[in-house]
Protein backbone atom coordinates (compact mmCIF):
# COMPACT_ATOMS: atom_id res chain seq x y z
CA UNK A 1 0.00 0.00 0.00
CA UNK A 2 1.21 3.38 -0.51
CA UNK A 3 1.60 6.25 1.99
CA UNK A 4 -0.42 7.98 0.40
CA UNK A 5 -3.48 5.51 0.23
CA UNK A 6 -4.90 7.37 2.86
CA UNK A 7 -5.54 10.98 1.25
CA UNK A 8 -8.94 12.02 0.61
CA UNK A 9 -10.05 14.07 -2.63
CA UNK A 10 -10.69 17.55 -2.12
CA UNK A 11 -13.24 20.01 -3.49
CA UNK A 12 -11.47 21.54 -6.40
CA UNK A 13 -11.71 25.74 -7.31
CA UNK A 14 -15.39 25.99 -8.20
CA UNK A 15 -14.44 28.97 -10.53
CA UNK A 16 -12.46 26.34 -12.51
CA UNK A 17 -14.35 24.06 -12.59
CA UNK A 18 -17.33 26.59 -14.06
CA UNK A 19 -15.07 26.74 -17.23
CA UNK A 20 -14.29 23.18 -17.11
CA UNK A 21 -17.92 22.79 -17.15
CA UNK A 22 -18.30 25.54 -19.77
CA UNK A 23 -15.36 24.14 -22.27
CA UNK A 24 -17.72 20.60 -22.33
CA UNK A 25 -20.88 22.76 -23.39
CA UNK A 26 -21.81 22.16 -26.89
CA UNK A 27 -24.45 24.95 -26.97
CA UNK A 28 -23.97 27.78 -29.12
CA UNK A 29 -23.79 31.39 -28.18
CA UNK A 30 -22.62 30.03 -24.60
CA UNK A 31 -20.98 32.91 -22.14
CA UNK A 32 -18.65 32.34 -19.63
CA UNK A 33 -19.37 35.22 -17.03
CA UNK A 34 -17.32 32.85 -14.40
CA UNK A 35 -14.10 33.76 -15.25
CA UNK A 36 -11.77 36.02 -13.45
CA UNK A 37 -9.93 37.44 -16.54
CA UNK A 38 -10.21 40.63 -18.77
CA UNK A 39 -11.32 39.65 -22.39
CA UNK A 40 -11.40 41.41 -25.56
CA UNK A 41 -14.55 42.14 -27.72
CA UNK A 42 -13.19 39.26 -30.02
CA UNK A 43 -13.01 37.37 -26.57
CA UNK A 44 -9.70 36.70 -26.20
CA UNK A 45 -7.31 37.58 -23.91
CA UNK A 46 -5.42 40.95 -25.02
CA UNK A 47 -1.85 41.08 -26.07
CA UNK A 48 -0.75 44.81 -25.44
CA UNK A 49 0.86 46.52 -28.09
CA UNK A 50 3.70 47.99 -25.58
CA UNK A 51 4.71 44.17 -24.16
CA UNK A 52 4.72 42.92 -27.76
CA UNK A 53 7.35 45.52 -28.07
CA UNK A 54 9.89 44.81 -25.21
CA UNK A 55 8.85 40.96 -25.87
CA UNK A 56 10.30 41.39 -29.63
CA UNK A 57 13.58 43.72 -28.31
CA UNK A 58 13.85 40.75 -25.47
CA UNK A 59 13.93 38.17 -28.02
CA UNK A 60 16.39 40.30 -30.48
CA UNK A 61 18.96 40.87 -27.62
CA UNK A 62 18.87 37.09 -26.73
CA UNK A 63 20.07 37.31 -23.24
CA UNK A 64 20.84 34.38 -21.48
CA UNK A 65 18.88 33.40 -18.09
CA UNK A 66 20.26 33.72 -14.57
CA UNK A 67 18.99 33.71 -11.84
CA UNK A 68 17.40 37.15 -10.59
CA UNK A 69 18.09 37.94 -6.83
CA UNK A 70 15.95 36.98 -4.27
CA UNK A 71 13.64 39.79 -4.36
CA UNK A 72 13.54 39.98 -8.20
CA UNK A 73 14.63 42.74 -10.93
CA UNK A 74 15.43 46.35 -8.93
CA UNK A 75 13.90 48.17 -12.12
CA UNK A 76 10.62 46.17 -11.49
CA UNK A 77 10.41 46.56 -7.92
CA UNK A 78 11.78 50.43 -8.60
CA UNK A 79 8.55 51.31 -11.02
CA UNK A 80 6.11 49.11 -8.55
CA UNK A 81 7.01 51.66 -6.08
CA UNK A 82 6.41 54.29 -8.39
CA UNK A 83 3.36 53.19 -9.77
CA UNK A 84 1.91 52.48 -6.29
CA UNK A 85 2.87 55.25 -3.92
CA UNK A 86 3.65 57.90 -6.63
CA UNK A 87 6.90 58.92 -8.14
CA UNK A 88 7.24 61.83 -6.16
CA UNK A 89 6.10 60.02 -2.70
CA UNK A 90 7.87 60.78 0.61
CA UNK A 91 8.03 56.93 1.61
CA UNK A 92 10.32 55.94 -1.19
CA UNK A 93 12.70 59.31 -0.87
CA UNK A 94 12.77 58.44 2.80
CA UNK A 95 13.91 54.79 1.94
CA UNK A 96 10.86 53.51 4.18
CA UNK A 97 9.51 50.90 1.44
CA UNK A 98 10.82 47.49 0.99
CA UNK A 99 9.58 46.02 -2.06
CA UNK A 100 10.03 42.34 -3.26
CA UNK A 101 9.28 41.44 -6.93
CA UNK A 102 6.17 37.95 -6.46
CA UNK A 103 5.06 35.35 -7.92
CA UNK A 104 1.94 37.14 -8.79
CA UNK A 105 -0.71 39.32 -6.53
CA UNK A 106 -0.86 35.33 -4.70
CA UNK A 107 2.56 35.59 -4.17
CA UNK A 108 2.99 38.38 -2.37
CA UNK A 109 -0.21 37.60 -0.47
CA UNK A 110 1.51 34.25 0.89
CA UNK A 111 4.61 35.90 1.31
CA UNK A 112 3.49 38.63 2.93
CA UNK A 113 1.27 36.55 5.59
CA UNK A 114 4.23 33.82 6.37
CA UNK A 115 6.33 37.30 7.30
CA UNK A 116 3.21 38.97 9.56
CA UNK A 117 2.77 35.52 10.91
CA UNK A 118 6.57 35.36 12.04
CA UNK A 119 6.79 38.74 13.19
CA UNK A 120 3.23 39.23 15.41
CA UNK A 121 2.51 35.79 16.06
CA UNK A 122 -0.43 36.55 17.65
CA UNK A 123 -2.18 39.08 15.04
CA UNK A 124 -5.58 37.88 13.85
CA UNK A 125 -6.33 38.92 10.38
CA UNK A 126 -9.96 40.54 9.09
CA UNK A 127 -11.31 40.51 5.60
CA UNK A 128 -14.05 41.99 3.92
CA UNK A 129 -17.50 39.95 3.85
CA UNK A 130 -17.12 38.54 1.25
CA UNK A 131 -13.58 38.48 -0.13
CA UNK A 132 -11.65 36.77 -2.81
CA UNK A 133 -11.74 33.60 -1.69
CA UNK A 134 -8.20 33.08 -1.45
CA UNK A 135 -7.22 35.35 1.10
CA UNK A 136 -9.14 33.39 3.47
CA UNK A 137 -7.54 30.38 1.99
CA UNK A 138 -3.86 32.35 1.85
CA UNK A 139 -3.58 33.69 5.47
CA UNK A 140 -5.12 30.66 6.83
CA UNK A 141 -2.25 28.04 5.55
CA UNK A 142 -0.30 30.91 7.14
CA UNK A 143 -1.63 29.86 10.13
CA UNK A 144 -4.10 33.13 10.72
CA UNK A 145 -7.13 33.03 12.71
CA UNK A 146 -9.46 34.92 9.84
CA UNK A 147 -12.58 36.91 10.77
CA UNK A 148 -14.39 38.80 8.79
CA UNK A 149 -15.90 43.37 8.23
CA UNK A 150 -19.30 43.85 7.47
CA UNK A 151 -18.60 44.88 3.74
CA UNK A 152 -21.45 44.30 1.22
CA UNK A 153 -25.12 45.24 1.61
CA UNK A 154 -27.25 42.95 0.04
CA UNK A 155 -30.03 45.41 0.02
CA UNK A 156 -28.83 48.21 -1.89
CA UNK A 157 -25.95 46.12 -3.89
CA UNK A 158 -23.54 48.55 -2.21
CA UNK A 159 -21.81 49.50 0.64
CA UNK A 160 -22.22 48.69 4.22
CA UNK A 161 -20.03 51.44 4.89
CA UNK A 162 -21.37 51.82 8.89
CA UNK A 163 -21.14 48.22 9.21
CA UNK A 164 -17.76 48.55 8.13
CA UNK A 165 -16.46 51.33 10.58
CA UNK A 166 -18.35 49.49 13.39
CA UNK A 167 -16.58 46.13 13.04
CA UNK A 168 -13.31 47.84 11.78
CA UNK A 169 -13.44 49.79 15.30
CA UNK A 170 -13.88 46.97 17.45
CA UNK A 171 -11.07 44.99 16.22
CA UNK A 172 -7.92 44.51 18.70
CA UNK A 173 -5.11 47.16 18.28
CA UNK A 174 -2.76 45.21 16.12
CA UNK A 175 -5.22 43.08 13.74
CA UNK A 176 -3.79 43.26 10.40
CA UNK A 177 -6.76 44.38 8.35
CA UNK A 178 -6.82 43.33 4.66
CA UNK A 179 -8.49 45.96 2.39
CA UNK A 180 -8.88 46.09 -1.29
CA UNK A 181 -7.73 49.18 -3.04
CA UNK A 182 -10.03 48.99 -5.84
CA UNK A 183 -12.59 47.08 -7.78
CA UNK A 184 -13.49 44.92 -5.04
CA UNK A 185 -12.94 41.40 -6.20
CA UNK A 186 -16.34 39.78 -6.25
CA UNK A 187 -18.13 42.71 -5.52
CA UNK A 188 -17.11 45.29 -7.52
CA UNK A 189 -17.91 47.81 -4.22
CA UNK A 190 -15.30 50.30 -3.34
CA UNK A 191 -14.80 53.29 -0.72
CA UNK A 192 -14.99 56.44 -2.59
CA UNK A 193 -11.87 58.76 -1.78
CA UNK A 194 -14.09 60.30 1.67
CA UNK A 195 -14.72 57.19 3.04
CA UNK A 196 -11.24 55.87 2.50
CA UNK A 197 -9.76 58.95 4.60
CA UNK A 198 -12.86 57.88 7.45
CA UNK A 199 -11.09 54.23 7.13
CA UNK A 200 -7.06 55.67 7.14
CA UNK A 201 -8.77 57.59 10.70
CA UNK A 202 -9.81 54.90 12.19
CA UNK A 203 -7.24 52.66 11.08
CA UNK A 204 -4.39 55.41 12.83
CA UNK A 205 -6.82 55.52 15.78
CA UNK A 206 -7.12 51.56 16.87
CA UNK A 207 -3.28 51.16 15.60
CA UNK A 208 -4.53 48.48 13.12
CA UNK A 209 -2.25 47.30 10.62
CA UNK A 210 -3.89 47.85 6.89
CA UNK A 211 -2.42 45.03 4.19
CA UNK A 212 -4.12 46.83 0.87
CA UNK A 213 -4.41 44.04 -1.84
CA UNK A 214 -4.22 45.92 -5.47
CA UNK A 215 -4.92 43.43 -8.06
CA UNK A 216 -6.60 46.38 -10.69
CA UNK A 217 -4.49 49.10 -10.74
CA UNK A 218 -6.41 51.21 -13.90
CA UNK A 219 -9.15 49.30 -14.21
CA UNK A 220 -11.75 51.75 -12.42
CA UNK A 221 -10.73 55.54 -12.90
CA UNK A 222 -6.64 55.32 -13.55
CA UNK A 223 -3.53 54.43 -12.45
CA UNK A 224 -3.39 57.08 -9.54
CA UNK A 225 -7.15 57.45 -8.45
CA UNK A 226 -6.81 53.79 -8.45
CA UNK A 227 -4.18 53.86 -5.66
CA UNK A 228 -6.23 56.05 -3.15
CA UNK A 229 -6.24 54.35 -0.20
CA UNK A 230 -2.60 53.32 -0.44
CA UNK A 231 -1.71 57.39 -1.36
CA UNK A 232 -3.90 58.46 1.65
CA UNK A 233 -2.41 55.87 3.95
CA UNK A 234 1.36 56.93 2.88
CA UNK A 235 0.06 60.14 3.54
CA UNK A 236 -1.38 59.66 6.88
CA UNK A 237 1.44 59.44 9.71
CA UNK A 238 1.16 56.00 10.58
CA UNK A 239 4.40 53.84 10.88
CA UNK A 240 3.76 50.77 8.89
CA UNK A 241 1.79 48.95 6.60
CA UNK A 242 1.74 46.19 3.55
CA UNK A 243 0.79 46.28 0.06
CA UNK A 244 0.29 43.25 -2.41
CA UNK A 245 0.07 44.20 -5.85
CA UNK A 246 -0.57 42.13 -9.06
CA UNK A 247 0.27 42.97 -13.40
CA UNK A 248 -1.87 40.23 -14.14
CA UNK A 249 -4.42 42.32 -15.10
CA UNK A 250 -3.11 45.81 -15.49
CA UNK A 251 -0.75 44.19 -18.23
CA UNK A 252 -2.63 41.52 -19.48
CA UNK A 253 0.04 39.41 -17.95
CA UNK A 254 -1.50 36.53 -16.15
CA UNK A 255 0.31 33.50 -16.91
CA UNK A 256 3.56 35.52 -16.76
CA UNK A 257 2.74 35.85 -12.47
CA UNK A 258 3.71 39.14 -12.23
CA UNK A 259 3.18 40.79 -8.96
CA UNK A 260 5.21 42.16 -5.69
CA UNK A 261 5.06 42.93 -1.87
CA UNK A 262 5.74 46.48 -0.90
CA UNK A 263 6.02 46.82 3.22
CA UNK A 264 5.78 50.45 4.36
CA UNK A 265 8.48 50.45 7.37
CA UNK A 266 9.07 53.70 10.21
CA UNK A 267 12.19 54.52 8.57
CA UNK A 268 15.05 53.58 6.14
CA UNK A 269 16.83 50.88 8.49
CA UNK A 270 13.32 49.46 9.81
CA UNK A 271 13.06 49.00 5.78
CA UNK A 272 16.25 47.32 5.36
CA UNK A 273 15.96 44.67 8.31
CA UNK A 274 12.29 44.19 6.81
CA UNK A 275 13.37 43.16 3.41
CA UNK A 276 16.03 40.88 4.72
CA UNK A 277 13.25 39.14 6.58
CA UNK A 278 11.24 39.35 3.13
CA UNK A 279 14.11 37.92 1.47
CA UNK A 280 14.37 35.30 3.85
CA UNK A 281 10.95 34.38 3.16
CA UNK A 282 10.67 34.63 -0.12
CA UNK A 283 14.29 32.03 -0.13
CA UNK A 284 12.41 29.50 1.34
CA UNK A 285 9.69 29.46 -0.71
CA UNK A 286 10.10 30.23 -4.69
CA UNK A 287 13.69 30.77 -3.89
CA UNK A 288 13.63 33.71 -6.33
CA UNK A 289 11.57 34.71 -9.06
CA UNK A 290 10.78 34.37 -12.78
CA UNK A 291 12.78 36.57 -15.19
CA UNK A 292 10.79 36.81 -18.10
CA UNK A 293 7.49 38.87 -16.95
CA UNK A 294 9.05 41.88 -14.56
CA UNK A 295 11.01 41.73 -17.47
CA UNK A 296 8.52 43.37 -19.75
CA UNK A 297 6.76 45.23 -16.90
CA UNK A 298 10.04 47.15 -16.15
CA UNK A 299 10.59 47.29 -20.29
CA UNK A 300 7.43 48.87 -20.49
CA UNK A 301 7.05 51.59 -16.93
CA UNK A 302 10.77 52.29 -17.88
CA UNK A 303 10.52 53.93 -21.34
CA UNK A 304 8.12 57.21 -21.39
CA UNK A 305 6.91 56.08 -24.62
CA UNK A 306 5.66 52.46 -23.80
CA UNK A 307 4.86 53.69 -20.43
CA UNK A 308 2.73 56.40 -21.74
CA UNK A 309 1.47 53.17 -24.72
CA UNK A 310 0.36 51.17 -22.05
CA UNK A 311 -1.90 53.78 -20.35
CA UNK A 312 -3.49 54.31 -22.83
CA UNK A 313 -4.04 50.47 -23.63
CA UNK A 314 -4.94 50.37 -20.43
CA UNK A 315 -7.91 53.10 -20.40
CA UNK A 316 -9.28 51.25 -23.21
CA UNK A 317 -9.73 48.10 -21.11
CA UNK A 318 -10.71 50.48 -18.45
CA UNK A 319 -13.10 52.04 -21.04
CA UNK A 320 -14.40 49.21 -22.57
CA UNK A 321 -15.54 47.70 -19.32
CA UNK A 322 -17.72 50.87 -17.86
CA UNK A 323 -19.28 50.74 -21.44
CA UNK A 324 -20.33 47.45 -21.13
CA UNK A 325 -21.46 47.80 -17.64
CA UNK A 326 -23.69 50.68 -19.02
CA UNK A 327 -24.98 48.78 -22.00
CA UNK A 328 -25.79 45.65 -19.46
CA UNK A 329 -27.78 48.21 -17.69
CA UNK A 330 -29.80 50.18 -20.10
CA UNK A 331 -30.60 46.89 -22.00
CA UNK A 332 -32.27 45.38 -18.75
CA UNK A 333 -33.85 48.87 -18.53
CA UNK A 334 -35.18 48.38 -21.82
CA UNK A 335 -36.48 45.03 -20.84
CA UNK A 336 -38.32 46.22 -17.74
CA UNK A 337 -35.46 46.00 -15.28
CA UNK A 338 -34.36 49.17 -13.90
CA UNK A 339 -33.18 47.59 -10.65
CA UNK A 340 -30.07 46.81 -11.93
CA UNK A 341 -29.05 50.44 -12.36
CA UNK A 342 -26.77 49.60 -9.03
CA UNK A 343 -24.62 47.51 -11.83
CA UNK A 344 -22.97 50.67 -12.99
CA UNK A 345 -21.86 51.81 -9.57
CA UNK A 346 -19.71 49.00 -8.94
CA UNK A 347 -16.53 49.16 -10.63
CA UNK A 348 -13.97 46.89 -12.02
CA UNK A 349 -14.10 43.74 -13.90
CA UNK A 350 -16.51 41.97 -11.29
CA UNK A 351 -20.71 42.83 -9.98
CA UNK A 352 -22.01 41.10 -7.65
CA UNK A 353 -25.60 40.96 -9.95
CA UNK A 354 -27.97 39.97 -7.03
CA UNK A 355 -28.85 36.58 -8.95
CA UNK A 356 -29.56 33.71 -6.53
CA UNK A 357 -27.80 30.63 -6.52
CA UNK A 358 -31.23 29.23 -8.11
CA UNK A 359 -30.96 31.70 -10.67
CA UNK A 360 -27.93 31.39 -11.58
CA UNK A 361 -28.21 28.03 -12.33
CA UNK A 362 -31.19 28.85 -14.82
CA UNK A 363 -28.76 30.54 -16.59
CA UNK A 364 -26.30 28.04 -16.84
CA UNK A 365 -29.00 25.54 -17.91
CA UNK A 366 -31.68 27.12 -20.20
CA UNK A 367 -29.57 29.71 -21.38
CA UNK A 368 -25.89 28.49 -21.66
CA UNK A 369 -24.44 31.60 -19.34
CA UNK A 370 -22.04 30.84 -16.88
CA UNK A 371 -21.86 32.74 -13.64
CA UNK A 372 -20.20 32.20 -9.98
CA UNK A 373 -22.72 30.42 -7.36
CA UNK A 374 -22.47 34.13 -5.40
CA UNK A 375 -23.99 35.64 -8.68
CA UNK A 376 -20.40 37.55 -9.18
CA UNK A 377 -20.44 37.94 -12.94
CA UNK A 378 -17.20 39.18 -15.03
CA UNK A 379 -18.29 42.20 -16.77
CA UNK A 380 -15.41 42.38 -18.43
CA UNK A 381 -15.78 38.44 -20.39
CA UNK A 382 -19.24 40.55 -21.88
CA UNK A 383 -19.05 41.70 -25.50
CA UNK A 384 -21.54 43.70 -27.58
CA UNK A 385 -22.37 40.58 -29.18
CA UNK A 386 -23.22 38.35 -26.15
CA UNK A 387 -24.51 41.78 -24.51
CA UNK A 388 -28.19 41.33 -25.44
CA UNK A 389 -28.53 37.43 -24.83
CA UNK A 390 -27.13 37.80 -21.66
CA UNK A 391 -29.58 40.67 -20.53
CA UNK A 392 -32.63 39.20 -22.10
CA UNK A 393 -31.58 35.79 -20.12
CA UNK A 394 -30.85 37.93 -16.67
CA UNK A 395 -33.81 39.35 -16.93
CA UNK A 396 -36.07 36.28 -17.83
CA UNK A 397 -34.34 34.54 -14.62
CA UNK A 398 -35.04 37.79 -12.69
CA UNK A 399 -38.65 37.35 -13.39
N1 LIG B 1 -6.03 39.70 -5.17
C1 LIG B 1 -7.23 39.76 -5.76
C2 LIG B 1 -8.30 40.55 -5.13
C3 LIG B 1 -7.44 39.07 -6.95
O1 LIG B 1 -8.64 39.12 -7.53
C4 LIG B 1 -6.39 38.33 -7.53
C5 LIG B 1 -6.55 37.58 -8.81
N2 LIG B 1 -7.74 36.99 -9.05
C6 LIG B 1 -5.17 38.30 -6.86
C7 LIG B 1 -5.02 39.00 -5.69
C8 LIG B 1 -4.03 37.46 -7.35
O2 LIG B 1 -3.42 37.92 -8.44
P1 LIG B 1 -2.40 37.01 -9.27
O3 LIG B 1 -3.19 36.33 -10.32
O4 LIG B 1 -1.44 38.02 -9.81
O5 LIG B 1 -1.76 36.06 -8.35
Amino acid sequence: MSQFASVELVPGDPILGLTDAYNADTRPGKVNLGVGIYYDEQGRIPLLKCVEQVEKALADAAKPRGYLPIDGLAAYDLETQKLLFGADSELLSAGRVATSQTIGGSGALRVGADFLKKTLPKARIAISNPSWENHRVVFGNAGFEVSDYRYYDPASHGLDFDGMLEDLGKLEAGTVVLLHACCHNPTGVDLTAGQWQQVVELVKQRQLLPFIDIAYQGFDKGTDADATAIRLFGASGIPAFVVASSYSKSFSLYGERVGALSIVAADRDEAKRVQSNIKRTIRANWSSPSTHGAALVAGVLGSTELRAMWESELGEMRDRIHRLRAGLVSKLATLGAPEFAFIQQQAGMFSYSGLSKEQVDRLRDQYAIYAVGTGRICVAALSSSSLDRVAEAVYAVSR
